[in-house]
Order: C-alpha cells, then sequence, then structure tokens
C-alpha cells in the first residue's frame, strides 16, 4: 500500500463553487483562473469542474497546450502575456488570448506581423485577441494611464482586437491606498472611449465590490472554496465549498508522561499524561512547516452510522519533514490506521493558514509532487 496521505480534489465542488460566482455577479463572463497548476487542483480537475467557465486564465504556454488537447474549445487566456517573440506561433495555434502589459510585448508582436504574408497577419488577428492591461495602482504589471491610448491605438491599427483589463491591489481592504474605488476610476477612465471588453475583479472584488464586476471577472480563490482574505469567517456565509481535502492516517501512536517533549526542538511539553498520535504529512508534502502548537487537525473515529463522524484536535509539536504529531489524548477511540483530514471539509485550509502566517493560497499551491492527487 502506498503511503496514506492524499489530496481528493471535488470536482462537483468546483463547478458548485463557478455556479455560485455566476449568481454572485449576474451571469457575468467567468475567467476561471488556473494558474500554479489550478492554484494546486491540477489541469484536469479544471477542464471537468470550469467547463462552464466562459474561459480559463493561466500563465503557461504548456497548459494551454494541454487544455486544447483534452479538448478546451473556449477561451484561454495568458494572464502574463508571451515571454518572447518566439511564442508567437504557438499561441496562434492554440487561439490564445494573451494580455499585453508592456512596449516590448508590443514590438515582438509587430515584428512578427511585419514577417507573414497578409493572408497569416489576417489569421493571427482573427484567432488572438489580446486584453490590454493597465497598471492602475498595483505597479506591477501593466501600461500607466498616460501611455494606454498609444499602445491601444496601435493595437487597433495594426488590426487586433482589444479588451481592456487591470487588478486591485486592495480588493479585500476598504481604505488602504490605492483603494479599488482609485483605481476603478482611473480604469474607468482611461478606457472610457475604447471599444472591448472590461474586466477588473478577483475573487475580493467579486465579493466586496459588486460596481466593478465590469463585463468578464477573474475569480481564483473562491472557486476553490477559500477566502481571498484569508479568513474563513469572511466567506462562511457563502457556502463555497472546499475543493481540495488533504487526508492521512494516524501510523504510530505514543503515550508520553507529564515533562516528556515531542520532536525536534522539543517544542511541544507534555503538562500532564498525553497521547500522542503520529501522522503520516509532513513539509515536504506541503505542510506548512510553520504551523503552530493548537493548528486544527480533524481525526476522523470510527462509527457504523457515520463516516464523518470526528473530532478536531491539536497539532503538537514541530513539523517535520514527513510527519505531523497531534494530541489524541481526548480520544482513546482514535487507533493507528484511523483516517486523518488536514484540511479539506472539517477544518477549512484558512484556518490551517492562519495558525502558520500564511493564507489558503499559498497552502493549496504548495502541496507537493509525492501527495498523491486524485480527482473525484
Ligand atoms: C491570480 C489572479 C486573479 C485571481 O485572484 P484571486 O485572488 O485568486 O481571485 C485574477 N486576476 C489576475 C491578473 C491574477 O493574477
Amino acid at each position: 500500500m502506498n503511503r496514506p496521505i492524499q489530496a481528493t480534489i471535488v470536482t462537483q465542488n468546483l463547478k458548485d463553487n463557478l455556479n455560485k460566482v455566476k449568481n454572485i455577479t449576474n451571469q457575468r463572463f467567468v475567467w476561471a483562473v488556473i494558474k500554479a497548476n489550478v492554484y494546486g487542483h491540477s489541469i484536469k480537475s479544471a477542464f471537468e469542474g470550469f467547463s462552464q467557465a466562459d474561459g480559463l486564465a493561466l500563465l503557461d504556454l504548456h497548459d494551454v497546450h494541454e487544455l486544447r488537447k483534452m479538448g478546451w474549445t473556449k477561451r484561454i487566456l495568458l494572464l502574463e502575456g508571451i515571454f518572447s517573440e518566439k511564442e508567437i506561433p504557438q499561441i496562434i495555434q492554440n487561439e490564445c488570448s494573451i494580455v499585453v502589459h508592456h512596449f516590448l510585448q508590443l514590438e515582438w508582436i509587430e515584428q512578427y506581423l511585419s514577417k507573414l504574408t497578409p493572408f497569416e497577419a489576417e489569421d493571427f488577428k482573427s484567432r488572438v485577441e489580446i486584453w490590454l492591461k493597465l497598471n492602475s495602482g498595483m505597479n506591477r504589471l501593466g501600461f500607466k494611464s498616460g501611455e494606454y491610448g498609444l499602445a491601444y491605438n496601435h493595437l487597433i491599427h495594426l488590426g487586433f482586437k482589444v479588451h481592456h483589463l487591470t487588478h486591485f491591489a486592495n480588493a479585500d481592504e476598504e481604505s488602504v491606498f490605492p483603494t479599488v474605488a482609485d483605481q476603478w476610476e482611473i480604469f474607468e477612465h482611461t478606457t472610457q472611449w475604447m471599444d472591448g471588453f472590461r474586466s477588473a475583479a478577483n475573487s475580493s472584488a467579486i465579493l466586496k465590490f459588486p460596481h466593478v464586476h465590469a463585463d468578464w471577472v477573474r475569480p481564483g480563490i473562491m472557486l476553490y472554496g477559500a477566502s481571498p482574505t484569508g479568513k474563513y469567517q469572511d466567506i462562511a456565509h457563502i457556502g463555497l465549498k472546499p475543493a481540495m481535502i488533504l487526508s492521512s492516517e494516524i501510523i504510530a501512536i505514543q503515550e508520553i508522561s507529564k515533562g516528556d517533549t515531542v520532536g525536534y526542538g522539543s517544542r511541544f511539553v507534555a503538562k500532564q499524561n498525553t497521547r500522542v498520535g503520529i501522522v503520516a504529512c509532513g513539509y515536504a508534502d506541503g505542510y506548512p512547516r510553520h504551523a503552530k502548537d493548537g493548528t486544527p487537525v480533524w481525526v476522523f473515529l470510527p462509527s457504523p452510522s457515520d463516516s464523518q463522524l470526528g473530532v478536531k484536535v491539536g497539532l503538537i509539536g514541530r513539523v517535520s519533514m514527513d510527519m505531523i504529531t497531534i494530541d489524541l489524548t481526548a480520544i482513546p477511540q482514535a487507533t493507528i490506521g484511523s483516517k486523518v483530514e488536514l484540511w479539506g471539509e472539517h477544518v477549512p485550509i484558512d484556518d490551517v493558514a492562519m495558525f502558520s502566517d500564511t493564507v489558503g493560497y499559498e497552502l493549496m499551491c504548495a502541496v507537493t509532487q509525492r501527495v498523491q492527487l486524485k480527482v473525484l
């Protein structure tokens, strides 16, 4: 038998979460954002789970090939655009929409166009839509407001179909500069005389700022059932469903006495006789090494009638490469072989993240190769 750790992806929950986005946004067009191997959930799960999305947005041409091979015929958008002129033939072949965020990318496009026959050039322009990116205050990617019109006119002159996109720096806050309102105003003002779709809202903005939903929304984290703010209570009322369940088993149990310690650095010191469960899951699986004592872990208990019956217990001692240790003192029924959920339905990934000073985003992306991924 394999080591018992496993990440189960519940495709139906991806579908339900996408549906929720459609409802919240009044049926806006949706780019399902699937960068970083679908936030750790696998391309296969996106293909099935987001079959009702209007497009998939990602970063790697490799994933584009895979999706087209699987039979995805709707739009695909490369969120960082092209990284060199060399990628253009594959962009055309795969009918990929691209973000253009810099004059250098424009030059590559123009250079490539100049080498084509008129027929090939028309083919390029009919297959590849351009999403011009405005830097409205995030100061990462995008043309400044003052340059944007130039880039737009240039692309229109070349004969491309051009749409508009920007990204918020503080969509999970009301009043940190630049605010959503600040950035939205710049976006609206800069693009007001231009044709094309507009897209601005990530998960946070979808949830908090309906007036910026525009034509296309770009949800990522909420599709996977986690909170863009890092706090589970911020999404608890919405009914998003966790798409990834990280589970394993107890592989050993130690009974220790008051004063005994557990694991590397002896971080945990027993204040009483303690029953310690050893779980086959460590930082080499993607469990956060910085998780503090008390990080919740769900232990399933044997029950003839309720397969989900269990108890939330706490992590004790430092997370090691292949194992964590948990406090089973309160549940003598737990044994070697008892199933454990690290995050998923009973333990929100946001809660584990909080105990490790990070966010669900990082945890789901960080599940490693050695964890078996099972797509349900
Ligand atoms: C990652 C990303 C998103 C999705 O963000 P979430 O916070 O996961 O919803 C949207 N737009 C762009 C440009 C992104 O890079």
